[in-house]
């Protein structure tokens, strides 16, 4: 892969943990951060629009970009596909550009291998009754439902050792800030300033 300038994060969180809100908030604040678009083979949910929240395609279609080695990461999650384009990630971060990648943690062991200097963020609710209210309240699911997500969360939780950066989402806007504060510190890291402020700093040291 080329150098690049900017620096690649991968958020994860089982549903539930407030993360699409979050990241929203992040990149409302963060000019220089773009979140990557994923291609799914799941349907739309109401309100989801193409080419925003996810590129929408179908399993024949994924299967070739697959096959043509499009995908940095993918990973099949409750029985649909979803996948990270490479392309666009690698002229994004090459533009200067912090990246964030929405994935799961199977996809974030992929590309943990493939870019060991990729940062990586977990989102965990505070409590499991404040989780289950979360999924509860997304719409008017059987309480059957409601446990197949609960299990489907604590599975996704588990992995919450294999991450830099632990946030809990108990209130919005102090998860905000404790996010913020972990992009503002990466972006003052020592390698990160001497790209992006060569030139003062070739002034000052002549
Ligand atoms: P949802 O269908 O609810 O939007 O997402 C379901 C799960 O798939 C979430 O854990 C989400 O982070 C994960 N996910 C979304 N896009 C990708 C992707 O491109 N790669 C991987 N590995 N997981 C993804």
């Amino acid at each position: 892969m080329a150098s690049t300038t900017g620096t690649l994060y991968i958020i994860s969180a089982p549903s539930g943990a407030g993360k699409s809100s979050l990241v929203k908030a992040l990149l409302d604040a963060q000019p220089q951060v773009r979140v990557s678009v994923s291609h799914t083979t799941r349907p739309p949910r109401p309100g989801e629009v193409d080419g925003v929240h996810y590129h929408f395609v179908s399993r024949e279609d994924f299967i070739e970009r697959l096959q043509r080695d499009e995908f940095l990461e993918h990973a099949e999650v409750f029985g649909n596909f979803y996948g990270t384009s490479q392309r666009w990630l690698e002229d994004t971060l090459a533009e200067g550009y912090d990246l964030i990648l929405e994935i799961d943690w199977q996809g974030a062991q992929q590309v943990r291998r493939q870019m060991p200097l990729t940062r990586s963020i977990f989102i965990l609710p505070p409590t499991r009754e404040a989780l289950r209210q979360r999924l509860t309240n997304r719409g008017q699911d059987s309480d059957e439902v409601i446990d197949g997500r609960m299990r489907e969360a604590v599975s996704e939780m588990s992995h919450y050792v294999e991450y830099d950066y632990l946030v809990i989402n108990d209130d919005f806007t102090h998860a905000l800030g404790d996010l913020q504060a972990i992009f503002r510190a990466n972006q003052l890291r020592q390698e990160t300033q001497q790209q992006r402020h060569a030139r003062m700093l070739s002034d000052l040291l002549a």
